[in-house]
């Protein structure tokens, strides 16, 4: 981030504009939206310049700017159609220490002016810093689509009740308030009777929420999914939209931790450094002091939570302190690893069942029945399965297992670093082991990438 997104007061501040043509002219559209004092350099303005200046919404003098003409300037503009005069500008604003905007020349400006949302005073400011003002100007149309027109007055009524809104308890009382004004009464109140409805709808709100004893501490189990935020579901979105607390793995991606409430403590108990990681009684009171202290707690663990997840250990603690709990699903490692190499599951006439299986567990590698798993048409999802997979493999070989059986590892299910190996049961360990993977990755026992799947260059690549 080059450049740092910043508003701006201009209520009681100057601002130059060089130049009379039409980059003036864009610029000062935007600026008489302000209530900042504007003086416009130019010979030869356009007439609505001459027409702005007459009607006293700026000032117009007709030379260029001079040194002085900078005394006190918060913002300029070099806004001429010639660079050279515009550099002149420039540097005449630098040597004041005046930030200064070169229209049409990144390089040259202090600021950049973002494609704008105006929905006063709320206003979204989208700048690409000049990589893609297509794609700046796509998300201001897509936004303009989305925004009521009505957010505005909206937001200026819920401005002028803020005072009157601290009667509330600070903290989550308080944005509930706001929410259910601005996410449902308030436009509701405004369709109807206007910013005198809305005002109505923000007392009836107040007696509402003030009434309401403040919401008991609760924990969420969320599942976080595999990693790619559009496999959030939207009940897990809405969880972390708000939390107070969020308490999350190691495996939940950094684009999704984004998604929780900006305000939210985010405490991360996969750390190492805790040692291998946080100790299961320490993640249990966490959740119950959070809890206790009347916190909205979500618990993100990675997949879905009730697959390998000690959740049991985390509900029984919420219980045992009486705090109320309830779980999320989530997408497992192992539905987006087999979406990922085009299987299913399970199949008429090869797998009526399907077993999730641990490589290893708190006591060292995992045993199974490795009788059934050594059956011809036996499917697996092995989770936590890399460094187990000789101890798999043996185990499987010496109860018959045939060793061309088809074995899939699928690492960073979901995410842009995502692969696949594509390997069976004889070369298993040596395959993993050139491959070097150091994602968190799935094992399917009996599935092998299936042809169409394999179109993709990159899977090609890692079956060559
Ligand atoms: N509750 C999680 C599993 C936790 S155990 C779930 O439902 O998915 C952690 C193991 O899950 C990892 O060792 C790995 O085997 C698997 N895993 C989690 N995320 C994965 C991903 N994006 N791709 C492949 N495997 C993943």
């Amino acid at each position: 981030m080059e450049h740092f997104p910043i508003f701006v007061s201009l209520a009681k501040a100057r601002v130059l504009v060089s130049g009379g043509g039409e980059p003036a002219l864009a610029k000062l559209r935007l600026l008489l939206k302000t209530p900042a004092a504007i003086t416009v350099f130019a010979e030869g303005a356009a007439p609505e310049i001459a027409g702005w200046a007459a009607a006293g919404k700026l000032s117009l003098e007709s030379r260029r700017p001079e040194a002085a003409d900078f005394n006190g300037v918060t913002l300029a503009y070099a806004a001429e159609e010639d660079a050279g005069e515009a550099a002149r500008t420039a540097a005449l604003a630098r040597a004041a220490g005046v930030m200064v905007n070169v229209v049409d020349n990144l390089e040259a400006s202090a600021f950049i002016t973002p494609a704008i949302v105006d929905r006063d005073p709320v206003t979204i400011a989208i700048g690409t810093e000049g990589a893609a003002p297509v794609l700046a100007r796509a998300l201001k149309a897509d936004l303009e689509a989305r925004l009521p027109a009505t957010l505005g007055p909206l937001a200026r009524v819920g401005k002028a009740f803020r005072k009157l809104a601290e009667a509330l308890p600070h903290g989550r009382t308080r944005r509930d308030f706001w929410s259910d004004y601005y996410g449902s009464e308030g436009p509701r109140a405004f369709a109807e009777q206007g910013a005198a409805g809305a005002e109505a709808a923000l007392h009836d709100l107040l007696a509402r929420h003030s009434a309401q004893a403040s919401r008991p501490g609760h924990v969420a189990f969320v599942g976080a999914g595999p990693g790619d935020p559009d496999l959030l579901t939207l009940k897990a979105r809405r969880a972390l939209d708000e939390a107070d607390v969020v308490i999350h793995d190691r495996l939940v991606t950094p684009a999704i931790l984004d998604l929780a409430r900006r305000e939210a403590l985010m405490i991360d108990v996969g750390k190492e450094g805790f040692g291998p990681s946080t100790s299961q009684e320490q993640i249990n009171a966490l959740l119950v002091e959070h809890g206790a202290s009347g916190a909205q707690v979500v618990r993100l663990k990675s997949g879905d939570s009730t697959v390998f997840g000690r959740l049991d250990e985390e509900i029984d603690a919420c219980d045992a302190a009486g705090i109320g709990w309830h779980i999320v699903p989530g997408i497992t490692a192992a539905s987006a690893a087999v979406a990922a190499i085009g299987q299913s599951l399970t199949r008429r006439g090869r797998n009526a069942s399907v077993r999730f299986l641990t490589g290893h567990d708190v006591a060292g590698f995992a045993d199974h029945d490795w009788a059934a798993l050594a059956r011809p048409g036996e499917v697996a999802a092995i989770y936590m399965g890399k460094k187990a997979a000789r101890f798999v493999q043996g185990r499987l070989l010496m109860h018959g297992a045939d060793r061309a059986t088809p074995v899939t590892v699928i690492e960073n299910a979901s995410r842009p670093d995502q692969r696949v190996l594509a390997s069976t049961l004889a070369t298993l360990p040596a395959d993993l082991a050139e491959a070097e993977m150091n994602g968190p990755a799935l094992t399917f026992l009996g599935l092998a990438p299936r042809a169409a799947a394999l179109t993709l260059p990159a899977l090609q690549k890692e079956l060559a």
